[in-house]
């Protein structure tokens, strides 16, 4: 699951439907991390950058998620759908 992207995907935004149902926010340190208490890691540890979901995209600071197809999210973001990276 490390695609490297080559075109340049728009940034989800905080007004798109899936983030805000995932409460996706680019700056996880201001998301409720510790109320959604995802196992894997303590919640200040949890970031886009280490999510399952994540992939390698050739921009620095951004990732593609397999949840936003089409787009690209904040490295320090996350949501409520974080999963601790296997492997
Ligand atoms: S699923 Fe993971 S990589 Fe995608 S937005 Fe949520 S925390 Fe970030």
């Amino acid at each position: 699951t490390a695609a490297a992207y080559a075109q340049d995907l728009p940034a989800v935004t905080m007004d798109d439907p899936t983030a805000q149902a995932l409460k996706y926010n680019p700056d996880a340190t201001a998301a409720d991390r510790a109320a959604a208490a995802r196992p894997g890691l303590p919640p200040e540890e949890q970031f886009c950058s280490n999510c399952n979901f994540a992939q390698d995209y050739a921009e620095e600071g951004w990732l593609a998620c397999t949840l936003f197809p089409g787009k690209k999210v904040k490295s320090e973001g996350w949501c409520t759908s974080w999963t601790l990276k296997q492997g």
